[in-house]
């Protein structure tokens, strides 16, 4: 089985001592790519480096709405530059967003529309971090009338959240909380919104599956994860995994490009 993480920070120094490792590791369990997302300028050199250092990786460059106070407009033209003269690696805009539990939502909100626009004016897919936003995503997103390939990374939340963000044709992010039997409710969303709206993520080293240590998230466990989502769904794994991998092809757009199969 063919496995794609969609959102992995692995630039993150967490990974630095055994980035090799990990990933032939998560190779053995049939990880083929793997889409580091950017999220504030200072890292984007980074993120940019050890994408291209393995086989298999991509990246994507944002500001994370943690990190908005750092940066400039300066750094929004800089983002937009480097959509101009996108790399051949450089697969989508993010992560950028809403947080309502860390940081100011009036503050983090401009940050959130200029990047919108980016991705709308190169047509490049969109990381999107929602924290407790849920609503307020769809509302911009509506707003802005965006058109593009929308990620709801790491989503938790209700079925009726959900449900708004999939019927404006965003997809969500199934992570770690897949794996926690306590997060029902959005297991509950899980189960219930159509197979062709998720995919695949670790968001390592955060958003630990059940059973692994905080921090020690990492590429290894996703096929852990999509058996978890395979018992909520109560669907068979094959059948899920090959579903999962078409969506994610889908939102990057590698059905029409085609990363390079090795
Ligand atoms: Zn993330």
């Amino acid at each position: 089985m063919r496995l794609i993480d969609a959102h992995c920070h692995f630039d993150f120094p967490e990974f630095d001592q055994r980035r090799r490792a990990i990933l032939e590791e998560a190779r053995t369990m049939g990880l083929s790519h793997l889409v580091i997302p950017g999220v504030r300028r200072a890292d984007w050199g980074r993120v940019t480096r050890v994408a291209s250092e393995y086989e298999g990786l991509y990246y994507c460059l944002g500001i994370h709405p943690w990190f908005v106070q750092e940066h400039s407009e300066e750094d929004l033209r800089a983002l937009e530059q480097s959509f101009e003269l996108r790399a051949e690696r450089c697969v989508g805009l993010g992560e950028c967003g809403l947080d309502r539990i860390r940081g100011n939502l009036t503050e983090q909100s401009p940050w959130f529309e200029a990047q919108i626009d980016i991705a709308a004016k190169y047509r490049v897919p969109l990381v999107v971090h929602s924290v407790r936003t849920h609503d307020e995503v769809v509302e911009v997103l509506k707003r802005k009338q965006f058109s593009g390939r929308v990620l709801i990374h790491g989503f938790s939340g209700s079925y009726q959240q959900a449900a708004k963000l999939v019927d404006l044709g965003c997809f969500l992010g199934v992570g770690g909380v897949a794996t926690h039997s306590h997060a029902s409710k959005t297991r509950e969303a899980l189960r219930k919104v159509p197979v062709d709206s998720l995919i695949l993520e670790t968001d390592a080293p955060d958003m630990s599956p059940s059973g692994v240590e905080p921090g020690h998230n990492s590429p290894v466990y996703l096929r852990q994860i999509l058996a978890s989502l395979a018992d909520v769904r109560d669907a068979d794994l094959e059948d899920l995994g090959r579903s999962l991998l078409c969506n994610v092809q889908r939102f990057y757009g590698w059905d029409e490009i085609g990363p390079s199969e090795r």
